[in-house]
């Protein structure tokens, strides 16, 4: 299996190739060159361990590796979850299911791309030698993840920069109490749009990236959605089989990578019903699916921050596949995106997705009534799939992206009692370790040179 480009102009290139570029150079993303037609393995899946459900998924993606890699790589991702079927989906009521993606290390839902790549990478050193130093922007959940991904690993350095005191507490806490040599979570003062700007122009310089070996962990990185693809496949299978076609997956969606990966799981012949889009106030992708109207706004900060985004960088995926897998079509619309911050689609065919938005006035009341229904508490993101504005016929899963002890003022605010998890408790015990550094591409590149 090779892997296009969304924007047709570089040839296509294997799976470790795709993995290691996480963008294309043509500045699209990768996709497989086919999807693979799943529906004759989902019988003999269906009662696999996670684990191994994810090797067999991979087989049909990384080509590329020796069966034997690819099982020391898959078999050692998932250890450090804390619940034996690591993606548990719990039944709420009858037809109304939550997928609990938030047992890993840092407690929501990137942890299942970001534990499998930091094994990539770390096969990727071994075979060629050479190491490697990621550096990414996070406005939380994606640093901690990463970072908790490549503690430890041999050949890596990773460098996390993110906004001085804009990040929630305890997300701070999980990239910077880890005591590991290998990570520097770097410490700008500036937002978050400061910090990914930085970041993108040492991208741009390809003497440094050669030189210290860079790569990107955001979640274009293609790894990171098939990883995800996994999930839904396990859950599908949990249900009873009466309910499985009839099941709409609810996805709280920021940057459209999660129900992307869903969707794709679809694609390859999961007989899935539908996907609805949940947004926050943030509502992009709503208001996309509502009028076909794609069309940039300034981000307005909400209680569900890791869904604070406004242009969704993964929906060029769908898109490629929206206007019939035509690159040139993608790009005339990427380019008339980002000259005029808007696009208007004339029939956008859905393809199954719905959609909801959720604004902070209703994300405590959610979580309260989750609570008093069901005696369940939900974190604010998870809380935008309760959204029954938008909710459709049938069973739903709902997935919870992450835990709501990483969130304690906004659930105590909404039931008032603390949520806790005693990961999190551990580290209010350990000591800050972070570096400042000037968010201009000078400071990094010295910093990273100095410490790589
Ligand atoms: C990243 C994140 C999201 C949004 O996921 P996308 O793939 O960007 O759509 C939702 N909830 C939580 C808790 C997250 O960390």
């Amino acid at each position: 299996m090779n892997y296009l480009s969304t924007r047709g102009q570089v040839p296509p290139v294997s799976f470790s190739k795709a993995v290691e570029h996480g963008l294309a150079p043509d500045g699209g993303l990768y996709l497989p060159e086919q999807l693979p037609d799943l529906s004759s393995f989902l019988g003999e899946w269906e009662s696999l361990s996670y684990p191994e459900l994810c090797e067999a998924f991979f087989t049909h993606f990384a080509t590329d590796l020796e069966a034997a890699e690819l099982h020391r790589i898959v078999s050692r991702s998932y250890h450090k979850f804390d619940h034996p079927d690591i993606a548990p989906v719990r039944t709420l009521a009858p037809g109304q299911y939550v997928l609990e993606l938030f047992h890993g290390p840092t407690l929501a839902f990137k942890d299942f791309a970001l534990q499998l790549l930091g094994y990539f990478y770390e096969a990727q050193i071994a075979r060629t030698g050479r190491p490697i130093s990621v550096l990414g922007a996070t406005s939380g959940d994606t640093g901690a993840a990463a970072i908790h991904g490549l503690i430890g690993k041999e050949g890596v350095k990773s460098f996390i920069l993110y906004p001085d005191g804009r990040i929630a507490p305890l997300q701070e806490r999980q990239m910077t109490c880890t005591g590991a040599d290998n990570v520097f979570p770097l410490a700008i003062k500036g937002s978050f749009d400061d910090a990914q700007t930085a970041m993108k122009t040492v991208f741009e310089d390809r003497a440094f990236a050669a030189e210290v070996g860079l790569s990107a962990v955001n979640s274009i990185n293609l790894a990171r959605i098939l990883a995800q693809c996994v999930y839904y496949l396990y859950a599908f299978f949990r249900l009873p089989a009466d309910e499985r076609e009839q099941v709409t997956f609810v996805v709280p969606t920021g940057n459209f990578g999660n129900v992307l990966a869903g969707w794709l799981v679809q694609q390859m012949g999961a007989p899935i019903k539908g996907f609805r889009v949940a947004t926050n106030q943030n509502d992009i992708l709503h208001r996309l699916f509502e009028s076909g109207r794609y069309s940039l706004e300034s981000v307005a900060p909400s209680l569900a921050p890791s869904m604070d985004i406004q242009v969704a960088s993964n929906f060029e995926r769908f898109l490629y596949y929206a206007v019939g897998s035509d690159p040139a079509k993608v790009r005339e619309i990427m380019h008339t995106f980002k000259s005029t911050g808007q696009y208007q689609f004339e029939n956008l065919n859905r393809q199954g997705f719905s959609s909801s938005r959720t604004d902070d006035s209703e994300i405590e009341n959610l979580i309260k009534s989750v609570y008093s229904d069901f005696n369940y508490v939900v974190d604010p993101h998870t809380a935008c799939g309760f959204q029954e504005d938008g909710a459709g016929e049938g069973p739903e899963i709902i997935l919870a992206t992450a835990h709501p002890a990483k969130f304690p003022d906004t659930i105590i605010k909404a039931i008032g009692e603390e949520p806790t998890h005693p990961s999190l408790e551990v580290l209010k015990e350990r000591e800050i370790v972070k570096h400042y550094v000037d968010p201009t591409p000078e400071a990094i590149k010295a910093f990273m040179r100095k410490h790589r």
